[in-house]
């Protein structure tokens, strides 16, 4: 058995909260070997609904759950954290302009990131489910000057597992069968899913189907994916989404496989043309526990303008909240 993880999880209470907590608490986060301390931060408003999560997380006996705390204490919550998970955020609600939900949310993710600088572990890292992602990233980021920016990400992982289950079901083959898969840019409606790098059976995934396929079905139903969800559940994607953080926090600390890589929102060290500093998806690869952009790949000139308007918008969401003061 390892030394135990302390994971924080915000907005616990929420959808997401409810179909990820069960499964870090079972060992599927990090490994089998690795007892958890949980701790669940949320509103006051929303602690009893925690409570009540916590205490059928004790019902399930979980051998590796050592302990469990609720708490609307900011600072607490992130008191020793080795992996924050940032999923509660403020919902777009109709009618609301853009730059009012990026306040909204600069309300919560700025104080994050103070009480991260402040109280969370050396090797602390930081998953942003909630959005807008990348821009919330940013911002808890910009409050954490002590943190090393490459420990604040946002989630593309859903929209990759997305991308990695249409181009299976198109070619008929099994998922484990593709490899080099990337979505670009934003977690939006612009977000890129690149299949001139990825590879099936040893070949370009982009060579495989038809031009038409691919920019007329494949990204809009990657892209759309979410609203497709609630219209046929009438719920949004939580268990997917849950999925997908399980997912990108197991590959950061354990890696991706040899020759392969994932997606992931960090931030840009200038590559690909990407304004340094932006929280971006990029293909990455993760090594002794870093997420690392993939380097040198050639882009096309079908990607080429779907990457930049994808990094546009993520240089306008910036540009709001720098108005706003909030980075
Ligand atoms: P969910 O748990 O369904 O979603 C939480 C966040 O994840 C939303 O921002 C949502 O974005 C985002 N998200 C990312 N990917 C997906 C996806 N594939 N499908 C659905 N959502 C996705 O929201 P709930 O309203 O059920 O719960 C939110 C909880 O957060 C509440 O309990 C609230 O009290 C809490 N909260 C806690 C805060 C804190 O701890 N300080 C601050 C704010 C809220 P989108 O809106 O685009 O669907």
């Amino acid at each position: 058995t390892r030394s135990p993880v302390t994971v924080t999880v915000t907005g616990a209470a929420g959808q997401i909260g409810y179909a990820l907590l069960f499964r870090i608490a079972s060992g599927q986060l990090i490994g089998p070997d690795t007892p958890i301390n949980l701790r669940l931060l949320e509103i006051p408003q929303a602690v009893k609904a925690a409570e009540g999560t916590a205490m059928e997380l004790t019902d399930c006996a979980f051998p590796l759950l050592r302990s469990i705390e609720v708490t609307d204490d900011t600072h607490r919550a992130f008191e020793g954290t080795n992996i924050a998970l940032l999923v509660g955020a403020r919902p777009r609600t109709q009618g609301m302009e853009r730059g009012d939900l990026l306040e909204a949310n600069g309300g919560i993710f700025k104080p994050q990131g103070e009480a991260i600088n402040a109280n969370a572990a050396d090797d602390v890292r930081v998953l942003v489910v909630g959005n807008p992602a990348n821009t919330n990233a940013l911002i808890a980021q910009a409050h954490a000057p002590d943190v090393p920016a490459e420990r604040f990400t946002a989630m593309t992982r859903l929209d990759h597992n997305r991308a990695l289950a249409q181009l299976a079901i198109k070619l008929g083959v099994g998922i484990d069968e593709i490899q080099r898969l990337a979505i670009w840019g934003n977690h939006s409606a612009t977000q890129y899913p690149d299949l001139f790098h990825a590879e099936v059976g040893g070949k370009i995934a982009a060579e495989q189907v038809e031009r038409e396929w691919l920019s007329e079905e494949f990204i809009p139903t990657v892209a759309k994916r979410g609203a497709a969800i609630i219209e046929a559940r009438g719920a949004s994607s939580a268990a997917s989404a849950a999925n997908a953080a399980i997912d990108h926090v197991h590959t950061w600390v354990n890696g991706t496989a040899e020759g392969d890589w994932t997606s992931a929102g960090v931030v840009s060290d200038g590559s690909y043309g990407v304004p340094e500093g932006l929280i971006s998806s990029f293909p990455v690869r993760a090594r002794d526990g870093r997420y690392e952009i993939v380097q040198g790949l050639e882009i096309d000139e079908f990607s080429r303008p779907r990457i930049d308007a994808s990094v546009q918008e993520l240089v306008d969401e910036r540009e709001t909240v720098r108005r706003l003061g909030l980075v």
